[in-house]
């Protein structure tokens, strides 16, 4: 997966993206993370990029040329292929992780970065494919939420997470949020692990998972229970 990042910010981007398991995967080879700087296709000698809105209103509005420059300049840098442009903003869809498993798939995929009050119109009607918000509140730019779609899709990426299944089986992948997770030592301030854990008998084990799972839904997230597959018994198990 070949992620180029349309931004004001770059290094922002690739400091995050540099770190830990997103940072082993670029050294591996799994993933690869093109930061473009937007100010470089300015037009003018200030390299400004904003501008102020018409028909005024607060703040200022990135200008659509060096935006399309940028964006002309990663597809050339790809043999003129046209990725998908997934543009982070807050009136976009919601992002969960069907979005990351469905976003996966692509071999390149841009995202665009906005920054003060937004982007002219014109040119995210010409390039933009995808409006992605990643929740009801409003930052100040994309990078945050462009690091926060890269990171979930990288995840699903073969070969970044060492264990393979670990990105199979976890909160939201059945609609059902992941069981309580325990480590050593056997006792922490009088709290014990759950015995069946350490009982070694794998059918018990994966049942109380799924009994976990359920219950937490239940609990903490009621409107994804809805949509998981649980069995006739559980459901009744659940109501009781
Ligand atoms: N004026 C815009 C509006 O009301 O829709 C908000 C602009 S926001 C201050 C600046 C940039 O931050 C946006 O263009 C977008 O790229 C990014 N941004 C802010 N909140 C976001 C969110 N919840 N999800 C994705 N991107 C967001």
């Amino acid at each position: 997966m070949n992620f180029h990042v349309m931004t004001l910010f770059p290094e922002m981007i690739e400091r995050a993206m540099g770190e830990s398991i997103t940072g082993r995967a670029i050294k591996a080879g799994h993933i690869s993370v093109n930061a473009v700087n937007i100010r470089d296709f300015a037009n003018n000698k200030h390299n400004r990029v904003d501008d102020y809105p018409y028909g005024g209103g607060a703040g200022m509005v990135m200008q659509a040329e060096p935006v399309y420059q940028c964006y002309e300049s990663i597809c050339r840098s790809i043999g003129n292929s046209r990725p998908r442009v997934v543009f982070m903003t807050p009136q976009g869809r919601t992002f969960n992780q069907q979005m990351a498993e469905e976003l996966s798939r692509e071999e390149d995929l841009i995202l665009l970065c906005g920054h003060y009050e937004g982007i002219d119109e014109r040119v995210l009607e010409k390039i933009v494919t995808d409006n992605v918000s990643i929740g009801d509140y409003v930052l100040t730019g994309g990078e945050l939420p462009a690091l926060v779609v890269m990171d979930t899709i990288s995840r699903l990426v073969p070969g970044v997470l060492n264990n393979g299944m670990s990105a199979v089986k976890e909160s939201f992948s059945d609609n059902l949020l992941e069981y309580p997770q325990y480590t050593r030592p056997e006792e922490w301030m009088g709290e014990k692990v759950p015995p069946v854990l350490l009982s070694g008998h794998h059918k018990n084990i994966a049942a109380w998972y799924r009994e976990q799972s359920i219950l937490r839904t239940a609990k903490n997230r009621p409107d994804l229970l809805e949509k998981a597959e649980l069995t006739e018994k559980e459901r009744q198990w659940l109501i009781q």
